[in-house]
């Protein structure tokens, strides 16, 4: 059988690497100072390089199923997420966090249908949405709107990172929550005055913060209550 993969690593070596080496040398010698940390699903249509136009050292990259953000509750656990997040905020100190959910997303989908069985780190996993789901029957719009509100949902847990919090409220980091919608090949992002998703064809800021007063000991946000409302008024 042959080997494409072992293939198209050679293929990166001896035709791509070339073209770029001289990026690559400069980003070992001077090191990486990504200003973004990029909080995305895993989902393989989810490309953060091609949706922001940019390339190698640019990105500080997190990715897990749905873009889910855990609580920072103090426990030193194998928390990657978490840890992935002190390591961008205090060693590279991004200045933007984006937190990147997408349509059709099967995490989000999960939150109505259940995970495999036997997936158990999954299922707990998900619990990190569930207050984003809807007491409703499964829907087009109801995934779409439970998408939005992860999203919501994951940036105010960012804010009870202490670390993230004070850089918010100093002025030097912004938050930036987006829905990408693969189909359109557009970023809708969240504007935390309206509690809508914008089109960013039609936005004028990639995403505002901070979020509410921070209240993360309370998540049911009143966020939540002006996206929704925001749907309403669109019927
Ligand atoms: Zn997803």
């Amino acid at each position: 059988m042959p080997d494409e993969l072992l293939e198209r690593l050679r293929r990166f070596h001896d035709q791509t690497f070339p073209g770029i080496q001289d990026q690559f040398q400069d980003l070992v010698e001077r090191g990486q100072h990504p200003t973004i940390l990029f909080i995305g699903c895993s989902d393989s249509r989810l490309v953060p390089y091609l949706l922001t136009g940019t390339g190698p050292g640019d990105l500080f990259i997190v990715r897990n199923v749905g873009a889910f953000v855990p609580p920072y509750d103090g426990s030193a656990g194998y928390h990657g997420t978490a840890a992935a997040i002190e390591f961008a905020v205090l060693n590279l100190q991004v200045s933007r966090i984006v937190i990147c959910g997408h349509s059709h997303c099967g995490g989000i989908r999960a939150l109505y249908e259940g995970a495999p069985p036997h997936a158990i780190n999954l299922s707990a996993w998900l619990e990190l949405g569930r207050e984003a789901a809807l007491p409703v029957q499964v829907s087009p719009e109801a995934l779409r709107r439970t998408e939005q509100r992860a999203v919501i949902l994951q940036l105010e847990r960012l804010m009870g990172y202490p670390m993230v919090r004070e850089r918010v409220e100093q002025g030097k980091m912004v938050l930036h929550g987006w829905h990408y919608v693969i189909e359109e090949g557009e970023v809708h992002v969240f504007d935390v005055k309206s509690g809508e998703f914008v089109p960013a064809s039609t936005a004028t800021h990639s995403g505002t913060g901070p979020y509410a007063d921070g209240d993360t000991d309370n998540m049911a946000s009143p966020l939540f209550n002006e996206i929704d409302a925001s749907y309403a008024r669109r019927r």
